[in-house]
């Protein structure tokens, strides 16, 4: 079992496959994708070299992000490859969504456990001022989609801005009324290119944290190995509501998770240095050098992020890891 210094277990991987993306969220990357370094993603061999080795070291869930990794036209092999990897229980995806009922169907067959969809406005108009993208319905229909067919579980990440769902939690409420989603609202977080637009858009969570409360929402309780999102769920509510507040006391004391980029670099925490390559103990099969590596990097593993004192690390955009 992978476990730090500070006896943190590390069973989950968020695996990126791509930085690139077809969106500008204005908060993540708001002149759009911007090609400044080669392309080098590590291919469908390379993914499957890495997932063994992670699950022979006790990963039993990955996560699949990007930038956009529906952007990537091996998906359903890499999805259906790291389902297919002895020891991983669930395979998930992080995405925009920007095709998700023609994806969806693809991303079944090749075994996908679970889909989180990133909506950060449930008014189109909005939407499409936050992302560049007139994309709402056609996500919102996959949603449709992956809930008739009752497979995946599926969330909804939402980004907390002041000006947008800061302020308007109600037509979040209206819709879990009767949708069978969770829906995480995540605090914004500063990035290296972020840093005036969080300084005016960034709210906390624990206000909306305290409402849900008064308004009867109990928390979720949930096993050790959850992570650091706190869960609520009402009983007059088919959805629930997630909170991602990584600005909160003691966030990282729960980390579960560990990351590598598209281009083969370990990510110790999302707010680290550039990150460690993986990449030579790739070219081969034998997966012991790239256990023997990953634990190697593992003891520099810091207790927690710098955000407090907006130190952000190499990360420019979360698209550079997926957050
Ligand atoms: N493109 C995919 C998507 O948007 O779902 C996957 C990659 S995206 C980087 C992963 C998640 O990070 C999304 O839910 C996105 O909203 C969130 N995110 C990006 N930048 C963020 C920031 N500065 N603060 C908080 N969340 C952020
Ligand atoms: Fe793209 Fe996701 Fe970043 Fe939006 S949050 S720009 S969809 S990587």
């Amino acid at each position: 079992m992978l476990t730090d210094n500070f006896g943190r277990r590390f069973y989950y991987l968020r695996l990126s496959i791509t930085d690139v993306c077809n969106f500008k969220c204005n908060y993540c990357l708001p002149d759009g994708y911007q090609c400044d370094q080669p392309r080098d993603f590590m291919s469908l061999d390379e993914i499957k070299r890495l997932t063994s080795a992670f699950a022979g070291l006790g990963t039993e869930k990955i996560r699949i992000t990007g930038g956009e990794p529906a952007l990537r036209k091996d998906l359903p092999e890499i999805i259906a490859t790291c389902k297919q990897t002895p020891g991983i229980k669930k395979v998930a995806i992080t995405s925009n969504g920007f095709k998700l009922p023609e994806h969806l169907p693809q991303w079944l067959n090749a075994g996908i456990d679970a889909i989180n969809i990133s909506i950060d406005s449930l008014d189109p108009r909005q939407f499409l001022a936050i992302t560049g993208h007139n994309k709402l319905d056609t996500i919102l229909k996959g949603i449709d989609m992956a809930l008739a067919d009752g497979r995946p579980t599926v969330k909804v990440n939402t980004v907390l801005m002041r000006e947008y769902s800061g302020s308007d939690i109600q037509s979040y409420l209206d819709w879990l009324k009767d949708t069978p989603v969770t829906l995480r609202f995540i605090e914004l977080m500063q990035t290296g290119d972020n840093q005036k637009f969080f300084d005016a858009q960034h709210v906390q969570g624990s206000r909306i944290k305290q409402n849900l409360i008064l308004d009867g929402w109990l928390p979720v309780i949930q096993d050790k190995a959850a992570g650091p999102a706190q869960e609520f769920y009402h009983p007059d509510y088919q959805g629930r509501i997630g909170l991602i507040m990584p600005y909160s006391k003691d966030f990282c004391d729960n980390c579960n998770r560990l990351r590598v980029s598209s281009s083969a670099k370990l990510h110790l925490c999302l707010f680290g240095e550039n990150g460690l390559s993986l990449r030579e103990q790739l070219q081969c099969d034998d997966i012991e050098p790239i256990q023997a590596k990953i634990l190697s990097l593992l003891g520099d593993k810091k207790a927690a992020h710098f955000l407090h004192d907006k130190l952000t690390g190499g990360t420019k955009h979360l698209a550079m890891l997926g957050g």
